[in-house]
């Protein structure tokens, strides 16, 4: 790799070479710097064959839900795998392969999710809508900065910018930070030299909060194990809950499992729901949370929109007051002993 070779006139297929020979010396070089070791590029490739998961997938798009009966829905699903997959029909990649709508969601709504207007997209070439600047030789935004890293070795964050915007990166310029904020970590591991520690936050700071952060990982970790201990009550509350939330994503037995440990089986309105094997409607999913417990008109309205309930939802006002006051107090402490 060795010097930068980077200047004002230099072309953006040179910076950006993506041969066989100079891809193959590229990751070489990254297992002899011991950035990365064959069993994670392995692991990494092998992942990324496997083809996306169509038959949890593309039977519950709503379109397909509206169109075939339950339980007819994957028949013509598997037809459609069996006679479709393969390589990314832009591109011709065969790694990380997504379904990609042809005429988008965005445009025909529920009527877009029909088995004929699906096809295999690549993640880059589904999402290259993205890029002003088309293809970045055939690199991706993120391997294209990464590439940038490995091979022109930039001292600095700006000149790394300054190497991006060349080659055609339209991306923020706090973008270009969390790749040097990576190539500080390799700098720490001694496996990259870089002048510059970071523009702005000088490098004895940066040491004080790796150490808070580090004592504050520590706490919030036991805090994570003791949580779950002090109010196992209240953890089967929120488990089952979050099931009934959930909806059509979660089986019928497993809703009805969920409110008979929560004792609303009898409820006649909230029985008629989780035997409804739709989609469980905002409206519903409130009817159920009102039915379970008390919760107040923001906790509803989280809970309904993120299909997700915390331990914090479920826990009476006070309790929640006492869980915060502890790592308030906490935080202070870890504050005044590393951030002088
Ligand atoms: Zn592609």
């Amino acid at each position: 790799m060795g010097q930068s070779n980077f200047g004002d006139d230099g072309e953006p297929e040179e910076l950006l070479d993506v041969t066989e020979e100079r891809c193959e010396e590229i990751i070489t070089n990254l297992v002899e710097e011991d950035i990365l070791d064959w069993t994670t590029i392995a692991k990494e490739m092998l992942q990324s064959l496997q083809p996306p998961q169509t038959a949890t997938h593309v039977p519950q798009l709503d379109g397909l839900r509206e169109r075939y009966e339950r339980g007819n829905r994957w028949a013509p699903s598997r037809r459609w795998m069996y006679s479709q997959y393969g390589p990314c029909e832009n591109c011709g990649k065969i790694t990380s392969i997504n379904h990609d709508h042809i005429v988008e969601r965005d445009i025909l709504g529920d009527e877009a999710d029909r088995l004929e207007n699906l096809r295999f997209l690549c993640r880059r070439c589904n999402q290259s809508r993205h890029w002003e600047n088309g293809n970045i030789l055939d690199l991706g935004t993120a391997a294209a900065v990464m590439y940038l890293l490995f091979t022109q070795k930039p001292k600095t964050v700006k000149e790394l910018e300054k190497m991006g915007r060349q080659v055609g990166l339209t991306q923020s310029n706090q973008r270009f930070e969390e790749t040097w904020a990576f190539a500080m970590y390799l700098h720490r591991e001694g496996l990259l030299e870089v002048d510059e520690i970071h523009p702005v936050i000088d490098e004895d700071e940066l040491e004080q909060y790796r150490e808070y952060y580090s004592a504050t990982k520590e706490y919030f970790k036991e805090l994570n194990t003791r949580l779950r201990q002090e109010y196992p009550e209240e953890m089967s509350i929120k488990n089952n809950l979050e099931l009934l939330v959930r909806g059509r994503k979660t089986k019928v037995e497993d809703r009805i499992d969920s409110a008979r440990g929560l004792g609303i089986l009898d409820d006649g309105e909230v029985e008629e729901i989780l035997r409804d094997d739709t989609k469980l409607t905002d409206g519903q999913k409130r009817t159920l949370l009102e039915a379970v417990g008390t919760f107040t008109d923001s906790e509803i309205r989280d809970i309904v929109n993120s299909r997700k309930v915390s331990l914090y939802h479920v826990l009476g006002s006070d309790q929640q007051d006492s869980v915060i006051q502890e790592i308030d107090e906490k935080m202070e402490e870890f504050q005044n002993e590393y951030l002088k």
